[in-house]
């Protein structure tokens, strides 16, 4: 059976009647059929969404039947956490208590956004102080209006969650376009959304591929913003396209984030965090922290404990207990790593483990851990984001120095520092220009703290405060006192 879209309350079969495989990364089969929504499809939803926008029944509810309907749909996706998890990893690939870890953090979005709401219309307006007591002036918070959300395949579900609650927190109506590699999460979620009884209209789910239903999402004229995370050259079309109609556009784009790690820390600790920070998720991370710089007196002990830690990691389908590193998501996306593992062979730099398929695994589209040292700083491996499990290590023997080779590169989405000295950490922290730093971890993410990159690597910020107001208009609301005059046309005793 084909999965529905979602569309003005109902679930529906795509008006073309198209559909598309989704494939288990770990045997290379089909294992379900996704509807391919189009260009037509895709205006009914936004029409469905401009209409459950406009007549105020979202936006105009009293917020406290806003928040109780969210914190249903947290409910709801905990209630099917186990499910929805195992649903992730066959559809994605990743380690099931990975996708374990996204699925609680998909409800826990919900409920936060809905408490962010129910604070925000107990502070209410905010007065300005114009200086003229003539004036009262104050700022009014509303919703954005109709949004469309655009999201990739690396945390399918947690990414479209990302802009869903608070979009719908805030008052917007929404119409969301999963990847076309990994849509099935976002269709439970649609499930349970209609089970949570928002009115028709207010969220939509259209799966579909980019160009056929994800461009015309962000064309439409009846879109007041455009919500998008995925790659650098598609966030760029979207930028593009938006532009025609000033649509606001949000980005949260690639990365090639640095891991600065001083020879003063705990070597058990950086092992640790230098894996995590990469071959978590199968490297298919936007903030993976994949270029690590490495004081020169720790480099070449660290190197031989990395390459040992990397060569004991666990390989295998995300269902298998104690597997650490699933699948590469799909066919494609295999084939652009190995593009990239191919082309470093000839750029310099040194292979210390892993570089292609695992020995003895014929199906499923796995790759070893791999490690690259002493990398050219122009070679491609080092300065592009492959998005896959490899990381390439560079050795540096000042402070000025690793903070310069961190802040070489088009992204700052995240970067990382480890070091027992607390002071230099700050220091570091302060000085790389990325919108996310760790110290002394990396890629641990919370709800609560902003998230977004400087750079290319995206405009505008998700999570935390900012994630919320992302998604509402600031209105000024300005009144003269009416007993005064103006007296500029008219005299004072006229006006
Ligand atoms: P992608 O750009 O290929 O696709 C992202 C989404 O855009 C998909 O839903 C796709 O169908 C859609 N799309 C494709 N062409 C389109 C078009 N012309 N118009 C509108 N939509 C279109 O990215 P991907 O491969 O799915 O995801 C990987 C990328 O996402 C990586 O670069 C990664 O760094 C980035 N990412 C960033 C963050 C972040 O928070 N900054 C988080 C996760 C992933």
């Amino acid at each position: 059976m084909t999965t529905p879209l979602y569309i003005d309350g109902a679930f529906v079969a795509p008006v073309s009647g198209g559909s598309f495989p989704a494939v288990d990364p770990a045997t290379e089969t089909a294992f379900a059929t996704v509807a391919a929504g189009d260009a037509v499809d895709a205006d009914l939803a936004v029409r469905a969404a401009r209409r459950a926008f406009d007549d105020g029944r979202w936006s105009e509810l009293p917020v406290a039947e806003r928040t109780a309907a969210l914190r249903r749909i947290a409910t709801g996706i905990r209630a099917r956490l186990e499910d929805i998890a195992a649903l992730e990893t066959r559809d994605n690939g990743k380690p099931l208590p990975e996708a374990v870890w996204d699925i609680e953090d998909a409800a826990f979005c919900f409920d936060y956004y809905a408490d962010l709401a129910d604070a925000a219309e107990e502070r209410g307006d905010t007065a300005v102080d114009v200086g003229d007591a003539r004036f009262d002036s104050r700022i009014r918070r509303e919703p954005v209006g109709v949004v469309t959300a655009i999201t990739p395949w690396n945390f399918p579900l947690l990414m479209a969650v990302w802009k869903v609650a608070p979009a719908l927190a805030a008052g917007c109506t929404v119409v969301l376009k999963p990847s076309e590699l990994c849509s099935m999460s976002c269709v439970e979620l649609a499930k349970i959304i209609d089970a949570a009884g928002l009115p028709a209209g207010v969220f939509n789910l259209i799966t579909g591929t980019g160009p056929e239903a994800g461009a015309p999402l962000t064309e439409h004229v009846l879109v007041d913003k455009v919500a998008f995370t995925g790659s650098v050259p598609t966030g760029r079309k979207v930028m593009q396209a938006a532009s025609a109609g000033i649509r606001t556009v949000s980005l949260e784009l690639g990365g090639k984030s640095p891991f600065v790690v001083f020879a003063d820390c705990d070597i058990n600790k950086a092992v640790e965090w230098i894996l995590f920070g990469i071959f978590w998720n199968k490297g298919e991370v936007c903030s993976a922290t994949s270029r690590v710089l490495i004081e020169r007196r720790l480099y070449p002990r660290l190197l031989e404990r990395l390459k040992e830690a990397a060569e004991n990691i666990v390989i295998g389908p995300g269902t298998k207990t104690g597997v650490k590193l699933g699948p590469i998501v799909s066919q494609s996306q295999y084939d652009k790593v190995m593009g990239f593992l191919e082309r470093a062979r000839d750029s310099g730099a040194r292979r210390l483990t892993g570089g292609g398929r695992p020995a003895g695994m014929q199906t499923g589209y796995y790759i070893d851990p791999t490690i690259y040292t002493d990398v050219p700083l122009d070679a491609e491996i080092w300065r592009e984001e492959v998005f896959g499990p490899v990381v390439c290590i560079n050795p540096f023997d000042t402070e000025t120095e690793a903070i310069a080779m961190a802040n070489d590169g088009p992204y700052g989405l995240a970067g990382a520092v480890m070091s027992d000295d607390l002071e230099r950490c700050d220091r570091v922290a302060a000085r790389l220009r990325a919108g996310i730093i760790w110290v002394n971890c990396s890629q641990p993410t919370f709800v609560q703290a902003p998230w977004g990159g400087y750079k290319s690597s995206g405009i505008g910020r998700e999570l935390g405060e900012a994630g919320f107001e992302a998604y509402r208009e600031l209105k000024q609301i300005t009144r003269f006192d009416h007993h005064e005059t103006w007296g500029w046309y008219l005299d004072s005793e006229e006006a």
